[in-house]
């Protein structure tokens, strides 16, 4: 039996990925933070919470990851641990330049020293690639516009350096945006389901978005968990993006969105807040993952219309069940 573990447990691809490790088989560890509030939902509504040894750790704190590595003896380790949102790096970019960028060095750095024939997997992602025109590839080069996408090509680089220079087996994994009913509720797909559900059930009678035409290509997180632990079974490290090769802007799921919920015109209950915008933005991202399909074997299965149709159904099945946690 492996043990694999997972730095960033309590988010939304940390749920997906453990339930898709303990299906393999896997002895399955997982860091997470000391909060002042509960931080299991995820992996409560994913059923993985017993399953999964739990260990405090915190990406600032190299003697906790440290622990962590040697209390799991890991035979793979996925980082995904981060600041993740891009608009919070604008107001934190310090924070999220620490824990997104340093706090990679930090657990790789461990691994050399702990548990270095370990595999390790790095979440990079699409913003590294920042506002260039055209589908993105793994040899695209890199623009980020935001302090979160300087902060993942800095993961993104050192990752590969620790490969070359320490023959860690080190794999980046440059993921285009992925969507569930586990996305964070600030992130603008599950802020749009959350809210419509929440109108739905006249919680609210409006809410605001920033930049509705923003294009991405989104595809559905337990497709992708499925990309990062198929690149650590290769002979080889290598980085790959993963993506559907879609792109759609905030105003088409909006429009499908409104439309599942069976509330019709959205101009009728969204405000454009400018507000919500951000200093700099990215118009349009589109991935090509054909070097995933060759390689790995690997392609998306969840369609668009069915990922906005999920996450709406979901969300408003939550409100029928239970009261708004924010109504006040
Ligand atoms: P989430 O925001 O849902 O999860 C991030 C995880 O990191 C959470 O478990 C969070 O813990 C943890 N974390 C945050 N700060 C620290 C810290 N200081 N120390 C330890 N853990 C910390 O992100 P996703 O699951 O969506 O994404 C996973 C990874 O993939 C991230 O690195 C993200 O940047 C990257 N990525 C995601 C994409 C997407 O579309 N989802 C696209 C490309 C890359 P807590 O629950 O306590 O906040």
């Amino acid at each position: 039996m492996k043990n694999a573990l997972i730095f960033g447990l309590t988010g939304q691809d940390g749920a997906y990925l453990s339930k898709f490790l303990l299906d393999k088989g896997y002895n399955v560890y997982g860091t997470f933070r000391r909060t002042s509030h509960k931080c299991f939902e995820r992996l409560d509504e994913m059923k993985t919470f017993e399953k999964v040894t739990r260990i405090k750790a915190d990406l600032a704190d190299p003697s906790s990851i440290q622990s962590a590595i040697r209390q799991s003896q890991p035979d793979e380790v996925y980082n995904l641990a981060a600041q993740s949102f891009v608009g919070a790096s604008f107001q934190q970019p310090i924070l999220t330049a620490d824990i997104t960028g340093i706090g990679t060095l930090r657990v790789i750095n461990a691994l050399k020293e702990n548990s270095p024939s370990a595999k390790f997997y790095q979440a990079s992602s699409s913003e590294m690639f920042g506002n260039q025109a055209g589908i993105k590839n793994e040899n695209s080069d890199f623009a980020p516009r935001s302090p979160y996408g300087a902060a993942k090509v800095f993961a993104h680089y050192i990752t590969n350096h620790y490969k070359e220079a320490y023959n860690i087996f080190a794999s980046c994994g440059i993921l285009f945006n992925h969507e569930s009913p586990f996305r964070g509720i600030e992130f603008v797909t599950r802020r749009i389901s959350w809210n419509l559900a929440r109108i739905k059930f006249k919680k609210i009678k409006k809410f605001s978005l920033g930049n509705i035409y923003a294009k991405r290509d989104w595809g559905f997180a337990g497709d992708y968990v499925e990309a990062m632990w198929l690149m650590l079974q290769q002979d080889k490290p290598d980085n790959y993006v993963i993506a559907t090769g879609e792109t759609h802007s905030v105003e088409e799921f909006l429009t499908l969105a409104s439309e599942q919920a069976g509330l019709g015109d959205w101009h009728d209950f969204v405000e454009i807040d400018k507000s919500n915008m951000r200093p700099t933005d990215i118009d349009e991202l589109t991935g090509d993952y054909s070097k995933a399909r060759k390689q790995l074997g690997w392609k998306p299965k969840m369609k668009f219309k069915d990922l906005v149709k999920y996450m709406v159904e979901h969300d408003i099945d939550y409100f029928k069940l239970r009261i708004d946690p924010y109504e006040n």
